[in-house]
């Protein structure tokens, strides 16, 4: 539940309530807005029985959450969150393209392409060090020398860097050097790995995973939250349907729901989404048209020699064509790009 205090409260009845439901219980998260502050209540509702909290000093009203999932929910907080990944805020008025390779493959690479996708306007560059494979004799990325790589080019560039994460107990190298953590669809439900990126300071982006439901993926997004990481994008990028002709199906739906669900801002993977390059373009503009805060792309400067999803990444110059376009679907929608 949520305890909604008066506009003009008290430090002193703020701290009077949250003792008070810590002696029953209660695990206590304050939420402070410009107008008033909320005080959010984790625990078991049974031990309210007889105990009125509305009549509790500054106390304006108790609105109980009704979702499974709390601190993600829209109803412990109203305003959306905004997470701010290296200094670039996500969540905000203007939308955010993270861009880059799905493998770091090597310097040159990295830097050519962080480059490119920079002047075009993407704000964060994302590069896999650590890959998850389907087949086990794919390229598995370059590991800590990737992670190397990753921070050489925003370095040279300015640009924060965003990077999965595949193991609870890497948690805290990816971290030394990523400005924000990705926690990969195969790994949406590896709760060990949410609880110890919960730990960390970083911000973390959680793929939904491929065959989860929405409410599966804001329970995950909960584990972080819960453990102490606020700081958490939500990114669609495709679930499995009966479909072969793409990859995955980018579930435009989840966009909105999500939104309406959770406070936390949504971003859309149209690479992963469609698996097809020509598919790339169309669906990011979809996907800031029903609402999302931010894209994430693959890019790299010969697609077809790129180590790793050849086949849905855009070259340098298709990807500069696909901010243009998704430039002015963000003013349609009243955002900026
Ligand atoms: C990736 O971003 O390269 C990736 C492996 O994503 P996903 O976990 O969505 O498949
Ligand atoms: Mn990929």
């Amino acid at each position: 539940m949520i305890v909604v205090m008066r506009a003009g409260a008290t430090e002193d009845q703020i701290a009077r309530v949250s003792q008070r439901l810590r002696d029953l219980g209660f695990g206590v998260h304050l939420s402070r807005g410009a107008e008033r502050t909320v005080i959010g209540a984790i625990g078991d509702k049974a031990v309210l029985t007889g105990v009125d909290l509305e009549a509790m000093q500054g106390v304006e009203r108790v609105v109980p959450i009704r979702q499974p999932f709390k601190l993600v929910s829209r109803e412990f907080r109203t305003e959306a969150t905004v997470v701010d990944v290296g200094g670039v805020l996500v969540g905000g008025p203007q939308i955010v393209v993270m861009a880059g390779p799905c493998s770091i493959e090597s310097y040159e690479q990295l830097l050519e392409t962080a480059r490119a996708v920079q002047a075009a306007g993407a704000r964060i560059l994302r590069g896999g060090a650590y890959k998850p494979r389907t087949s086990p004799y794919g390229f598995r990325g370059l590991g800590e020398e990737g992670l190397r790589l990753l921070a050489a080019v925003r370095q040279q560039t300015g640009m924060p860097v965003i990077t999965e994460v595949m193991r609870p107990d890497q948690v805290e190298l990816v971290a030394s050097y990523a400005d924000c953590l990705q926690i990969g669809t195969r790994n949406m439900q590896n709760f060990e790995l949410l609880r110890e990126a919960a730990q960390s300071t970083k911000p973390v982006m959680l793929k939904r995973g491929m065959s989860a439901l929405v409410q599966e993926w804001l329970m995950a997004a909960e584990y972080l939250l819960a453990g102490g990481n606020h700081q958490v994008i939500l990114c669609e990028r495709g679930i499995r349907t009966f479909e072969t002709g793409t990859r995955f199906t980018m579930d435009l739906n989840a966009v909105p729901l999500a939104k309406e669900l959770s406070h936390l801002p949504v971003v859309v993977d149209p690479s992963h989404g469609t698996g097809k390059a020509s598919l790339v373009a169309p669906l990011a503009r979809a996907g800031i048209a029903v609402g999302a805060d931010g894209l994430i792309v693959e890019a790299h400067p010969d697609p077809a020699e790129a180590l790793s999803d050849a086949a849905q990444t855009l070259s340098l110059e298709e990807f500069a064509a696909m901010m243009h376009q998704v430039r002015s679907i963000a003013e349609a929608v009243g955002r900026s790009a």
